[in-house]
């Protein structure tokens, strides 16, 4: 198997461990509150080549009820990253953010959001202050 994160044998490997999860584990089932979700979410939109991702307020009626999503939370490391601040509320939840303006990170777990076939990620540089 190839050992890149992003081939296509791998993400195939997390499609089934996640079906597994959902289907099957008993104990995974119980801790699981459908009802929970992340204070704001980002919603990816469009099509290769001209995808955004968009910031949302999950009590806003746009997110009701709560979709299924992907968390990303990582280690930003020293240069500076994309991230939420006062200043870059707006345009993320107006415009949206271009795939190509994110860190590799960021634009590989959206692709696995998208492979999963979940259209909503949180990532905690872009959903928290
Ligand atoms: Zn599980």
């Amino acid at each position: 198997m190839s050992v890149a994160t992003c081939s296509e044998p791998v993400l195939r490997l997390a499609a089934e461990w996640l079906a597994d999860c959902v289907g099957q584990h008993t104990k995974c089932a119980e801790k699981f509150n459908p009802l929970f979700h992340p204070t704001r979410l980002m919603t990816i939109v469009g099509k290769n080549g001209t995808r955004i991702v968009k910031l949302l307020e999950t009590n806003s009626e746009q997110v009701s009820p709560p979709p299924p999503y992907i968390a990303l939370s990582y280690c930003w490391g020293q240069g500076d990253t994309v991230k939420l601040l006062s200043n870059t509320y707006e345009p993320f939840s107006s415009q949206g953010i271009r795939l190509d303006q994110l860190p590799r990170t960021m634009q590989q777990a959206i692709d696995l959001a998208l492979y999963l076939g979940m259209q909503w990620i949180w990532i905690d540089a872009l959903c928290i202050t």
